[in-house]
């Protein structure tokens, strides 16, 4: 009863927060960004302060027990609870990604995988079951495929999120969420989010999908999705310096992730750090520049590869499988993504070509991780995907030679082709 009780008026104060409720769903997510009301610091600064504190002062005792009720909130006689709860500098990043994503709250994590799998703790109990795509990040395989069976007895069927007729037949009454990656890791494959939305709604479950590789290209919550996650550590951090997740969805499912019985941000405590969440706050306005520059200079290097007769993939060639599906639901302003892939045929390949392209060429860094203003390269399979056994790998076509370029944006294209076509053709590639 108490849990409810709480849990209800947590929401409540989310819901009637006036600084989530100015958010326009519909809007275009620059506009929805540039609608939000400004926060300035303390002293009249063009930018927010940092709340750096833990706790906070009540000025009558007895206002506490009402705060911990879910009685009081800030904009209601009271003010935040604890630092694991809600912070305000934190608070404040959740509402630009509310704008950004187009829902109606927000909120962050220490990380992506503190984002994915408090999602998927809040939504399922011991037994229950989960249908995800076969082709995603490896952390969130491992997540799904080996840490909550292990650890809650949920369950996951994989499926080829790309055939719909198969995520149909694979959802059961156990099933209690939809997981798919909207641009995939590391195939580049793009999700018929509508048609998934229609799937899920059928079945009485949510959609959710991790919008990492296309943050602003797509808007899965516009386009059906139920919640959506996103790795700040890439494109919205923009500078590989920082760890960071977070979960956009409705106040109601933000405010179950603080539930102080079961509310997995707040049991389980992967809180962001306000100075982080103050750091990627200053990033977002320049989020669409970095967006449309990777996306220009993926697709340039990816069409200047491909006529080189080199097996290239990116999501913005013709030849791709979903570029039509694609050209339906992205977002014309921001390209086609900065991830490409390469399939070098063999592991050795891959890691002599990057090795070139690293130390030969300076082209950029062999390095996991995407969304780097340098280019940065990683083979997949034995990387961020190595938690994957070889009949996953090959279920989920990633290829033991494929290597993944997260395309930056410094230096010249002629630069960067010259580098990239010399390496291409020192590797017999081309
Ligand atoms: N989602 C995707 C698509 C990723 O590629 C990653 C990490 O590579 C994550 C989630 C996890 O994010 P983090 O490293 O911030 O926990």
């Amino acid at each position: 009863m108490l849990i409810v009780h709480n849990y209800q008026r947590i929401n409540e104060f989310i819901s009637s927060n006036s600084l989530w409720s100015c958010i326009m769903i519909a809007l275009d997510p620059i506009e929805a960004l540039a609608n939000l009301r400004h926060e300035f610091g303390e002293h009249g600064g063009v930018n927010m302060s940092i709340e750096a504190s833990s706790t906070f002062t009540v000025v009558d005792s007895t206002t506490m027990p009402e705060i911990f009720a879910g009685r009081k909130g800030p904009e209601t006689g009271g003010c935040y609870l604890y630092g694991r709860h809600f912070n305000p500098t934190v608070y404040n990043l959740g509402r630009q990604l509310a704008a950004l994503e187009g829902t109606e709250a927000a909120y962050c994590s220490a990380s992506g995988m503190g984002a994915i799998s408090a999602v998927i703790l809040a939504l399922c109990n011991s037994g229950d079951h989960v249908v995800a795509s076969n082709t995603i990040y490896g952390g969130t395989w491992a997540l799904l495929n080996d840490f909550m069976p292990a650890k809650t007895g949920v369950q996951t069927s994989f499926v080829d999120s790309t055939d719909l007729e198969a995520v149909a037949a694979a959802i059961t009454p156990q099933t209690r969420l939809l997981y798919v990656e909207s641009m995939s890791n590391p195939t580049l494959r793009i999700v018929n989010i509508p048609a998934l939305s229609r799937i899920a709604k059928d079945a009485g479950i949510p959609l959710v999908v991790d919008n990492t590789f296309a943050p602003l290209v797509l808007s899965p919550a516009r386009l059906g999705a139920d919640i959506v996650v996103h790795s700040l550590t890439k494109f919205i951090g923009g500078a590989s310096d920082l760890i960071g997740g977070a979960v956009c969805a409705s106040a109601d499912f933000i405010g179950s992730l603080m539930d102080l019985h079961i509310g997995p941000l707040m049991i389980l405590g992967p809180t962001m750090d306000p100075t982080v969440a103050a750091s990627v706050a200053l990033r977002i306005p320049h989020l669409p520049l970095r967006m449309a520059a990777h996306g220009d200079r993926a697709l340039a290097l990816a069409q200047r590869t491909a006529a080189l007769g080199v097996p290239v993939s990116y999501p913005g060639l013709p030849e791709h499988p979903d570029h039509a599906l694609f050209e339906r639901l992205r977002h014309p302003d921001y390209g086609y993504g900065g991830l490409l892939t390469i399939d070098a045929g063999s592991e050795a390949k891959a890691m002599a070509l990057m090795n070139t392209l690293q130390n030969e060429h300076q082209f950029g860094y062999v390095a996991v991780s995407l969304g780097y203003f340098d280019t940065l390269m990683s083979c997949s399979a034995s990387s961020t995907s190595s938690e994957m056994p070889e009949d996953a790998l090959a279920t989920a076509a990633i290829s033991r030679g494929l290597v993944r370029m997260a395309v930056g944006y410094t230096g010249s294209l002629e630069q960067r082709w010259t580098q990239l076509e010399a390496a291409l053709r020192s590797t017999a590639l081309a």
